[in-house]
């Protein structure tokens, strides 16, 4: 089997990382970080969005593990004292893969014939650098509403305890192939109306903001912020990839929803 380790890049973090690839190295296992079938991240969450994205051309063959250090770690959900557990489980054991949806997010330009293709692990947030956004909301190719407010945000399933939740989204259960449309302060008034509650969209459900006016903005995917001139639209549905992780012990969705934000 092969390997990758990633680090958040500060000096518990690298030490971890070191350990891991010398204890898997000596069980026989290959250091690979072009093609691993297995990346260990050390951190938190943030070290396994960008893991995530550093081998998206390679996700049906590889899957993911996060060690937490220090934070909040709801997809890192190992701890630093049980490294040596999971080296060996590792190495040792066959382990349990579980899927989880991922949104895919098409950027289409005004002034370019292809358009920008993307996949987020958490979520993709629309706002403007000049204040409310306005855009026409279509779902599954009917007009839905027109939003005016701060931004939008679509989640997965997985990314819902994330920026979605902040927003008041609903926690989804990563088993539903979903995405969630979640609103950023929208104006609500006699003139613009929005129907105010997040949205969960199934499979096919394809999620589609037009702007009216204005065409720049600053999307975001995952923890990655860029700004988009001349946008024509943004489309947004359920992925037909997705993510893999490597599971050595039932540690149940709900489980981790308790033990990250009501324990
Ligand atoms: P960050 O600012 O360090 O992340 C914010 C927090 O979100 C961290 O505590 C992070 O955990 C946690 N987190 C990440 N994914 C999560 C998930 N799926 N469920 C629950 N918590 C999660 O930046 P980052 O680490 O690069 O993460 C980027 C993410 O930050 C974005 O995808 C977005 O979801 C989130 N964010 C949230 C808000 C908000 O809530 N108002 C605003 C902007 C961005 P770790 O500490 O373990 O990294
Ligand atoms: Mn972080």
């Amino acid at each position: 089997m092969k390997f990758a380790v990633t680090s958040r890049g500060d000096t518990t973090s690298n030490g971890l990382k070191q350990n891991i690839k010398s204890y898997l190295t000596e069980f026989g296992l290959t250091l690979d970080e072009q093609e691993p079938d297995i990346v260990i991240t050390v951190g938190g969450d943030g070290t396994l969005l960008q893991a995530f994205h550093d081998y998206n051309y390679r996700l049906e063959d590889t899957c993911f593990v996060g060690i937490h250090t220090g934070h909040l770690g709801f997809y890192a959900d190992w701890m630093p004292e049980e490294v040596e557990k999971l080296v060996i489980h590792i190495a040792k054991t066959p382990f349990k893969v579980v899927e989880y949806p991922l949104l895919e997010v098409i950027v289409r330009y005004h002034d370019r014939v292809r358009g920008e293709r993307y996949l987020a692990l958490n979520e993709c947030t629309v706002k403007s650098s000049e204040g409310t956004i306005v855009m026409d909301i279509e779902i599954k190719g009917e007009y839905f509403e027109t939003f005016r407010g701060d931004g939008l945000c679509l989640s997965t399933p997985s990314g819902s305890t994330a920026y979605n939740k902040a927003l008041g989204g609903a926690i989804l259960h990563p088993s539903l192939d979903s995405i969630q449309l979640a609103e950023m302060a929208s104006i609500n008034n006699r003139v613009y109306r929005t129907v105010g509650s997040p949205l969960v969209l199934p499979q096919h459900h394809t999620c589609m903001l037009r702007p009216q006016s204005d065409t720049d903005f600053i999307i975001t995917i995952d923890h990655l912020t860029m700004m988009h001139n001349n946008v024509k639209s943004i489309q947004c549905r359920v992925a037909d990839e997705k993510v893999r992780f490597a599971r050595f012990r039932p540690f149940p969705f709900w489980k981790r929803v308790r033990e990250s934000f009501v324990e």
